[in-house]
């Protein structure tokens, strides 16, 4: 299938896509990579009058470091968030994450902020900016937001951008001394959406956790910051311990049923993502063979 008949526009500036998106309104959409919109477009999901393209703006481009923040332009392609050493050094999560992201023809072309933007459930960058406390920049024509990475994905496929805004670029604070992170998804072919995925970053000093935030993903609507994450932290983490978190994360989630898994499996296969990340973070192989009943 082909998509409907749009206009085309190839905007000059952020201030030019931002015109070009309150002149049009809801009959407008912004074009990154392409990677998700051109599909739903094909399959006529989505039918827009006007695309307005943006990926020429290079006020959106780059990744940089100041003091303890690590700031990355909403076009960074995935392939070059894989390969930047500012991002291996201060975001580790992401450079382990972005490889399970699709295949590399797609990762070519996609990028963070057409990722987080689209806010597929089943995505893993959504579900690291949550592990990672990311702040995530929009940009209207009143001026800026900073939306806590927590309160922007609102739901499938929706999240707290208008249709005259733009996400301009997020900022991660820089991984700590003892920082640990985290990634494991289960899907049924390397590249494919995850089936269920946790991201986590935390502290550790000694035996226990100091810091830790648990991401899920295709686990529900949105990625999900589990509060089980809570139950591990300041305690020796016991085989109750863990248990009872295990139990907590159970009740949390409210994975759907589809054609991939029922939600009774996605369940259980966060149970044993959450055994195995803390298996895996305090060096306790003990914890992680098949997750905790
Ligand atoms: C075969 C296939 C497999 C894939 N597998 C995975 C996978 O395993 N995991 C995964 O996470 N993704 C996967 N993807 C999606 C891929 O990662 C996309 O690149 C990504 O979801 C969107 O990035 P993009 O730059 O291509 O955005 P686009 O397709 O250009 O845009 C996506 C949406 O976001 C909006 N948008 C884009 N940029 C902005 C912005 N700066 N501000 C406001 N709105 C914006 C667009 O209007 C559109 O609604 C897959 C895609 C394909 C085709």
């Amino acid at each position: 299938m082909k998509a409907s008949a749009f206009s085309y526009a190839r905007a000059t500036s952020v201030a030019n896509a931002l015109d070009l998106l309150v002149a049009h309104g809801e009959n407008a959409k912004v074009l990154s990579g392409g990677q998700s919109l051109i599909p739903a477009m094909n399959l006529r999901l989505i039918s827009p009058e006007l695309i307005v393209d943006i990926g020429a703006l290079a006020e959106l481009q780059g990744i940089a470091v100041r003091g303890d923040v690590l700031t990355i332009g909403a076009l960074t392609r995935h392939v070059d968030l894989q390969r930047s050493p500012d991002v291996a050094a201060h975001a580790p999560l992401l450079t382990e994450a972005i490889a399970h992201v699709a295949h590399p023809a797609i990762r070519n072309r996609g990028t963070l902020g057409g990722s987080l933007a689209h806010a597929d459930p089943a995505s893993e960058l959504p579900a690291c900016m949550l592990a990672l406390n990311a702040t995530i920049i929009v940009r209207g024509r009143s001026g800026e937001r900073r939306i806590p990475a927590a309160d922007f994905f609102k739901g499938i496929y929706e999240t707290d951008l208008s249709a005259q805004e733009l996400l301009v670029a997020v900022e991660l604070p820089a991984a700590r001394k003892r920082s640990v992170h985290f990634f494991f998804e289960f899907a049924r072919r390397r590249g494919d959406y995850a089936i269920a995925g946790l991201a986590a970053q935390g502290t550790v000093e000694g035996d226990r956790f100091t810091d830790l935030r648990l991401a899920f993903f295709a686990v529900g609507d949105r990625p999900v910051l589990a509060r089980a994450g809570k139950k591990l932290v300041n305690v020796a983490i016991t085989p109750a311990v863990l248990s009872e978190a295990s139990a907590t994360l159970a009740a949390e989630l409210a994975p759907p049923d589809d054609h991939q898994a029922s939600g009774n499996m996605r369940r259980h296969l966060a149970k044993v993502l959450l055994a195995r990340c803390v298996s895996a973070l305090l060096g306790r192989p003990n914890f992680g063979a098949g997750g905790p009943s």
